[in-house]
């Protein structure tokens, strides 16, 4: 029961409380000196009980002295019970306490107010109302008595809602949240939609199993923020099969399902049972389609009573499926271009790291031939009775002068990398980093890594190849994902820091918290071939360093001393005056 107001309680017995519309001693009561015949009076009444809205009238104090047969038929309150302060029971508890508040204040202040507040309806649903009181007065002004009109607004206020969630999660999907937060703030905007219904949202998926020409739909899990999860589908990923429940039936056909009441219904016998149990009676299942004219997913309304949907209901729910489709969407498309935008990575790297394996496969191939054949003929003199010790010693010079041939060619590819023609440019390296940052924003997420970049303001500009620069940062960031990704007992934190250092050198951080290495390797990791890694090529770091050296900068590694991990960093000297009068774009050429 909502608080009543102090003054509200109180039954004055002043002449105004008795003056109004239904006290049949004063007639009207709007014009009380007037003595009205009875038929007036009755063709009165019928006129406010034909009113669509309710109409009540109270005294000075706010007593309660009228309220027309619609108040009564709406909220199955008897009117004897209503008088006084007895309407109040029909007040939403959230809303009772404050309506009280302002209407103590409107009494007391004497001016005409409005309030938006929600009715019982007499099935136990509430509607909004506008509630209006306007006081009469006398010819002195004191007040006679208050005349009040409740109008229905549940439309406009629903609308009002629909239209402040659907906002809200406009800016969620621009704003680029995730699509689960996206699709539980609709799921309670269809809740609130749809008084006590209870709402999930499953995502469906088309795949194209060989040798089935058609697609088959798969469910996957949404979002169900109050709906009992033994009657939401996908947990398993399995294909969606429609005799299991009308969301399935619904993604598999690609319509509507509408059960106004499961107690009739003979299909989906387990999933039924357990909708029963858990009081629900009725499941309203839509498609949501896609752009492409897909099913991308399945709303669906679970209801406390049998209904079926009117068509105020079924326009509400095709507008909340729009806004779902544009939210899968949207995801769906993003992890699209976040993918594509990985592999294009991948295959930029691999695609420069497999020219150069290439080329040192074929300068390499010759002299590791030699070596096989030398050391197998070596063997052979040894091998042979008596040994051919001379044969065998000539034999294992040339196996060494191969060797030697074979570590040549590695030195001269990498002097000739070295030599590469570059295009100096300014750089800015917080821009370049970010711009590698965005490009693997997908690839630290799948690999559950938390990344804090940390840029230094006003970083002085580097002269440089961006695109090199660029592939060095890409190479260390991808090192430290790999290096963390046996880590799972404690989470994965990558950091990409700037800062200018006090020998004016530009400065880039990358530290992980991975598995670290062995500080006494910490030269070999820079060496051409060395790797740890079974499908490693052991050549980033080397090619790095080449790169970095290029530019006049140094490249290091250091282990985490105040935790686990590593820390590689480069410096690299910050543009000078003279840098900046020259070209700001040349390509050069070393020697
Ligand atoms: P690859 O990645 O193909 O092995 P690299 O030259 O890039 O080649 O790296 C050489 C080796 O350096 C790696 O195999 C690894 O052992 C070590 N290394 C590189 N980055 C890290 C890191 N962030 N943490 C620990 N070890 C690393």
């Amino acid at each position: 029961m909502p608080r009543r107001h102090p003054r509200m309680m109180v039954r004055r017995s002043s002449p105004g409380a008795s003056s109004t519309i239904g006290d049949s001693e004063n007639t009207t009561g709007m014009h009380n000196e007037i003595e009205r015949p009875r038929a007036t009076e009755d063709s009165l009444r019928s006129l406010i009980d034909a009113v669509p809205g309710f109409v009540w009238s109270a005294a000075p104090d706010g007593y309660v002295t009228f309220l027309n047969q619609r108040w009564a038929d709406y909220t199955g309150v008897q009117l004897c019970d209503a008088q006084g302060f007895g309407w109040t029971q029909s007040l939403h508890p959230d809303d009772a306490p404050e309506l009280a508040v302002y209407w103590g204040q409107l009494l007391q202040s004497g001016e005409a107010g409005e309030y938006e507040a929600r009715l019982r309806r007499f099935d136990g649903t509430y509607r909004w109302f506008l509630i209006r009181a306007v006081p009469q007065r006398d010819e002195s002004g004191a007040i006679l008595c208050w005349y009040g009109e409740n109008t229905d607004i549940e439309d406009r206020k629903r609308a009002e809602m629909l239209l402040a969630g659907e906002k809200r999660l406009l800016s969620m999907i621009a704003g680029g949240s995730a699509l689960t937060p996206i699709l539980e703030a609709l799921c309670e905007l269809v809740e609130a939609s749809f008084n006590g219904g209870l709402c999930s949202i499953v995502l469906v998926d088309l795949k194209h199993p060989y040798p089935a020409s058609e697609p088959v739909p798969r469910i996957q899990p949404g979002a169900a923020p109050h709906v009992p999860l033994d009657l939401v589908p996908g947990a398993d990923g399995r294909p969606a099969d429609a005799v299991l429940c009308p969301v399935a039936m619904a993604a598999v056909t690609n319509e509507q399902v509408i059960v106004g009441d499961l107690n009739h219904e003979t299909r989906w016998n387990g999933w039924r049972t357990r909708a029963l149990s858990h009081g629900l009676q009725a499941n309203w299942s839509t498609p949501v389609t896609s752009t492409n004219g897909t099913v991308s997913g399945i709303l669906s309304i679970l209801h406390r009573e049998p209904q079926t949907p009117s068509t105020a209901q079924r326009n509400l729910i095709a507008q909340c499926t729009h806004l779902a489709s544009i939210a899968i969407d949207r995801a769906r498309n993003e992890a699209a271009l976040g993918k594509i935008r990985s592999e294009l990575t991948h295959l930029a790297r691999v695609a420069s790291l497999g020219a150069l394996t290439a080329s040192i496969a074929h300068e390499v191939n010759q002299p590791l031939a030699g070596i096989i054949t030398n050391a197998s003929t070596c063997l052979r003199m040894l091998g042979a009775d008596p040994p051919n010790v001379a044969g065998a010693l000539e034999t294992a010079r040339r196996t060494i002068r191969d060797g030697n041939r074979a570590s040549d060619v590695i030195n001269r590819l990498r002097a000739l990398f070295s030599k590469k023609s570059i295009t100096l440019e300014s750089v800015d390296i917080n821009e370049a980093a970010r711009e590698v940052i965005a490009m693997l924003l997908g690839e630290l997420q799948r690999n559950g890594v938390m990344l804090h970049p940390e840029f230094a303001d006003n970083l002085p500009q580097v002269m440089g190849d961006r695109v090199q620069l660029q592939q060095v940062i890409l190479n260390l960031i991808l090192n430290a994902t790999e290096a963390m990704n046996t880590i799972s007992s404690r989470s994965r934190h990558l950091q990409v820091s700037t800062h200018a250092d006090d020998n004016d050198r530009v400065c880039l951080t990358v530290r992980d918290n991975g598995n670290g290495f062995d500080p006494q390797d910490v030269q070999r990791l820079f060496t051409a071939f060395y790797t740890t890694k079974s499908s490693g090529m052991g050549i980033g770091l080397s090619v790095s360093r080449s790169i970095i050296e290029r530019h006049e900068g140094s490249l290091w590694a250091t282990v985490n001393e105040d935790g686990p991990g590593a820390s590689f960093r480069f410096a690299l000297p910050r543009i000078t005056q003279s840098d900046n009068a020259g070209e700001s774009v040349t390509t050069q050429e070393t020697p």
